[in-house]
């Protein structure tokens, strides 16, 4: 079973798989206002239709989409 991305929704920080000590709920060792939440899937533009990758992996559900600068990227579940 692999555990998605976390992600805190105060600083926008996601931690790399690597942080296994980190677990969802867990408070944000960044900010510490945040508590981690898992983010597990691809962020899509309705606008444009584009799905980020990992690799953009700093991009938050409700920033504006980078491609077409139109759209709200949201999650795509
Ligand atoms: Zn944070
Ligand atoms: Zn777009």
């Amino acid at each position: 079973m692999t555990d998605g991305t976390l992600r805190c929704p105060e600083c926008g920080i996601t931690s790399p798989e690597s942080t296994t000590e980190l677990r969802p709920g867990d408070i944000c060792p960044d900010c510490r206002r945040g508590y981690l939440e898992t983010t597990e899937a691809a962020l899509r533009c309705p606008e444009c239709g584009i799905t980020s990758s990992e690799s953009t992996r700093d991009l938050r559900p409700g920033d504006i989409c980078p491609d077409c600068h139109r759209g709200y990227l949201e999650l795509d579940e």
